[in-house]
């Protein structure tokens, strides 16, 4: 494909829109242009192809299409049909997986398909048995309050939240820590690794109905076999919520005990953070819960998105090149000489260092807080997020971390030189950052002192590294 088509074809589109709200399409520009200026270290963004985003600007968004591909409640759905097959082939061909769901919307909604899923296919009850044989009518007052009885308060064992599991792993915030009763497990104190002879121990007390594993703040590899048999050991189910790391699941960095496709009864993930594709979420499973997983519209999702399902094609034909293996390499190798970088100069990093896209780095050795160094490192044009670290001091809020990853940073080409000298950028502004105080005085876990120069300069150097490392390269705008 021509450059000139994909710059054709977004100047074409801007002008469209810019004809009815001209705000609208100057911040679609504004957001080209920042996301070209900023140093992208955000663990969980990347930067999608021009044909995925051009994927999703078309007629697919206004058809309705709940059901599954041939089995639709609506008419006329032979594209969509075409779209969302494409996809779930793509999908089972690149992780391997007997089936895959395309429709969720994000990633959390395809954790509350695979959460409906387990529940409808493990939980012992005659009258959800009834219910799903659809002799809905059939149903009793006095079955329906058993069903809701029975499905609720369920067992769930995850990973804690400081240690790096996700909200929708039980958590409170999230509608699973309401639904299930649910106990975490952490990591070792001393290694900072996940401790599987405890997460055994853990699951022998607790009988968890289901094993989360997955993570979006745990900078190493897990080993999926032994927590499969961690899960086996008490009849769990296994299900894995690669959402950070499908990207190099695709790409076949993580191979064998630590690819969770063939070890895992469930696997959830994103679509837009390693693995590059649009925001959205897919679900891939074995035969025994495909037609559980097939009801997700309309059971907890709404309407499908078509337009992001063809998107979810296209970025799913992508990552089965050969060339995104490559990638996939490279975000690994670039996460790795940052934390070298990193470490060399004398930063902490939970576990001290990494094997996957992302670096936590405990920035308490800095006197800081990650709220502190967040703002700090972004007014200096280094855009990360705090983060939690195990048994964080500072709770959720101000934290004692910064998070970062390198798969958008990879996309944009850059490699080992420029992560050091990212590390380089990095340590300057937490070493020459310090805390502030409140009002009263008193010490603030927000407030920060960084001499403006110091953030202006990196700031200038960040935009420099970027320079030769164009995004979106063939995109002019005018
Ligand atoms: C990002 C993430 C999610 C949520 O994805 P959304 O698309 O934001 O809903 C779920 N689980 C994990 C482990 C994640 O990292």
């Amino acid at each position: 494909m021509s450059r000139n088509a994909e710059s054709t074809a977004f100047r074409s589109a801007l002008e469209v829109v810019r004809g009815v709200e001209p705000r609208v399409a100057d911040a679609i520009a504004a957001e080209l242009a920042d996301q070209r200026e900023s140093l992208k270290l955000i663990a969980s963004e990347n930067y999608a192809s021009p044909a995925t985003l051009l994927a999703m600007g078309n007629w697919f968004s206004d058809k309705y299409a709940e059901g599954t591909v041939g089995r639709r409640f609506y008419a006329g759905c032979q594209n969509v049909d075409t779209v969302e097959a494409l996809a779930a082939e793509h999908a089972r061909e690149l992780f391997g997986a007997s089936h895959a769901y395309v429709q969720p919307h994000s990633g959390i909604d395809a954790n509350l398909v695979a959460f409906w899923a387990i529940l409808a296919d493990r939980v012992e009850s005659p009258a959800l048995r009834k219910a799903q044989a659809r002799q809905v009518n059939d149903l009793t007052e006095a079955d329906w309050f058993a069903l809701r009885r029975e499905l609720g308060n369920q067992r769930m064992l995850g990973m804690s939240l400081d240690a790096g599991g996700h909200l929708t792993h039980g958590f409170r915030p999230n509608i699973s820590g309401k639904m299930f009763d649910q106990r975490s497990y952490g990591t070792d104190p001393a290694t900072g690794l996940i401790d599987y002879d405890r997460v055994a121990v853990a699951a022998r007390e607790f009988k968890p109905l289901i094993l989360v594993a997955g993570y979006s703040a745990y900078p190493r590899k897990v080993n999926f076999r032994i927590m499969r048999e961690i899960a086996d050991s008490v009849g769990a189910t296994f299900m894995v919520d690669m959402a950070h790391f499908a990207g190099l699941v695709a790409g076949k960095v993580f191979t064998g005990d630590f690819d969770p496709v063939p070890h895992a009864h469930i696997v959830t993930t994103t679509t837009h953070k390693s693995l590059r594709g649009p925001r959205g979420g897919m679900v891939l499973c074995g035969p025994e819960l495909a037609d559980q997983v097939d009801r997700g519209c309309p059971m907890v999702l709404g309407g499908p998105l078509p337009h992001v399902m063809a998107a979810k094609a296209v970025a799913l034909a992508e990552a089965r090149r050969p060339d995104f293996a490559d990638y996939a390499q490279r975000i690994v190798d670039n996460a790795q000489a940052l934390a070298d970088g990193l470490l060399r100069r004398g930063a902490t990093l939970v576990t001290g260092g990494t094997d996957n896209h992302l670096v936590l780095i405990d920035v308490s050795g800095y006197g800081l807080t990650g709220r502190q160094a967040e703002q700090a490192l972004l007014d200096s044009g280094i855009v990360t997020n705090r983060n939690s670290v195990p048994q964080d001091p500072n709770g959720a809020w101000y934290t004692s971390g910064i998070r970062i990853g390198t798969p958008a940073l990879t996309t944009r080409g850059l490699g080992a030189a420029e992560m050091d000298a990212t590390a380089e950028l990095i340590h300057t502004v937490l070493s020459q950052t310090t805390p502030g105080t409140g009002p009263d005085g008193a010490p603030s876990k927000a407030k920060y002192v960084l001499d403006p120069a110091v953030a202006e300069s990196v700031g200038k150097q960040a935009a420099d590294l970027l320079t030769p490392f164009p995004l979106y390269p063939a995109v002019d705008l005018g």
